[in-house]
């Protein structure tokens, strides 16, 4: 059986970037990655500011001690008149006002005495203070922002400063899931003896909303091999990425892996030395990459985590494409039944790590309180009370 270090491996190099690009208008952008580099268009800031409410001054060689500047005039925030000044003159700018080019320096109102028509400085005049520069920021023509940039709010109010509105950003994947199970029922419907609730494709589409992939489809189908083969096949033509939960196990009834096997899906991994999460399967097919999940919820939703969400990244252009990973301390001693990998929903708060009870494959209910996942690889057996431990951090 496949490890996890092989099985992270072997998605990792063979998820691929998203090919299509797409318009977005800037602010609904949030979690896209650029498609290009971005080049501004203007400088920035486009002309000499003032970066506060002070004097103007326009200094000369031999009145760099003068000290006493007639003032001619105000500049306000959107005045657009330009202005002349003389050697020994200061006009009045506020924050955010263009500041003539006449002007050496910018002196805060809060160090000037004002009398009359005429201020005295209070501090040493120095050159070029309290003006932002033309272009500063970014000049015009240049990289405003690198191809691959994830937009965020910073980003957003940053190309609007530039007068940008809408920019190409790498598209997302379409994403399938296919629920399998005769034994599955949906909510408000009342459950016969040996049903069940269908759980895991509300599950994964509300973990795929929470890293923001919101183009998602839901399959249902029964343990039945013809519904099986057509549905899959379909959804290959369609999707750029299937999630398949359960019948991916050896049971008489577990038709997956056959399927897509008759579908000429190339198996890359399949059943891999860990718990929970064992039954797991990843193929690609012309380029929809298909992912078998157990069936058992925690089990999928571990998969997800640990092996979904690389190829999502991945897709998306990311450069960190895994969870963040961290060393921590635990506060329980713990022993393996087994010799697998095994990844134990657990809570880390302040700089320690608690296992939570339940860990059954089948069991939600503590996951809930779960904001990591210990990873314990198959070499360590056992671990005691403030042991170092790896740990997976969950996204919230
Ligand atoms: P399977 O992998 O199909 O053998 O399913 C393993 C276990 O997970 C069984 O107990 C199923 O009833 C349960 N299960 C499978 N699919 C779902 C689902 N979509 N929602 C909730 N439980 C499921
Ligand atoms: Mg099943």
């Amino acid at each position: 059986m496949i490890s996890v270090e092989n099985a992270i491996q072997i998605i990792k190099k063979h998820s691929k970037i998203s090919s299509n690009y797409s318009e977005k208008k800037l602010e609904k952008a949030n979690g896209y990655l650029l498609a290009e580099d971005i080049i501004a268009p203007i400088d920035l800031p486009p002309f000499n500011q003032s970066a506060m409410d002070g004097y103007g001054l326009c200094l000369s060689a031999n009145l760099k001690n003068q000290n006493k500047f007639d003032i001619v005039g105000e500049i306000k925030a959107g005045d657009t008149k330009t202005y002349h000044l003389n050697k020994g003159e200061a006009i009045r700018v506020l924050t955010g006002a263009p500041v003539p080019k006449s002007v050496n320096t910018v002196i805060m109102q809060e160090n000037t005495l004002l009398s009359n028509d005429s201020i005295k400085i209070k501090e040493e005049i120095t050159p070029l203070k309290n003006i932002r520069l033309k272009g500063e920021q970014v000049k015009k023509g240049t990289i405003a922002l690198e191809k691959h940039t994830e937009v965020n709010p910073a980003v957003v109010g940053f190309l609007y400063s530039l007068g940008i509105d809408k920019i190409k950003v790498i598209q997302k994947p379409s994403i399938a899931i296919i629920s399998t199970g005769n034994e599955l029922v949906e909510s408000g419907k009342q459950l016969a003896y040996g049903e069940i609730y269908e759980s895991n494709s509300k599950m994964l589409t509300s973990a795929l909303y929470n890293l923001k992939f919101y183009d998602v489809t839901v399959y249902k189908i029964k343990d039945d091999y013809e519904d099986t083969l057509s549905t899959i096949s379909n959804a290959i033509k369609n999707h750029d990425l299937l999630l398949i939960s359960g019948g991916i196990s050896v049971g008489k009834y577990d038709f997956i892996y056959k399927a897509l096997h008759e579908l000429n899906v190339s198996e890359l991994l399949y059943k891999v030395n860990q718990k929970p999460g064992k039954p797991f399967f990843y193929g690609i097919k012309n380029n929809t990459q298909i992912f078998g999940l157990p069936g058992n919820p925690a089990a999928a939703l571990t998969c997800f985590y640990t092996y979904v969400n690389i190829a999502l990244q991945k897709f998306v252009g990311k450069s960190e494409i895994e969870l963040p990973r961290k060393k921590t301390s635990i506060l329980n001693s713990y022993r393996k039944k087994g010799n697998r990998s095994e990844f134990l929903k657990a809570n880390y708060s302040n700089g320690n790590v608690t296992i939570l009870e339940q860990q059954g494959s089948a069991m939600l209910q503590k996951f809930a309180f779960a904001n990591a996942l210990i990873y314990l690889p198959e070499h360590i057996n056992f671990v005691e009370i403030n042991d170092s431990v790896e740990i997976i951090l969950l996204p919230f």
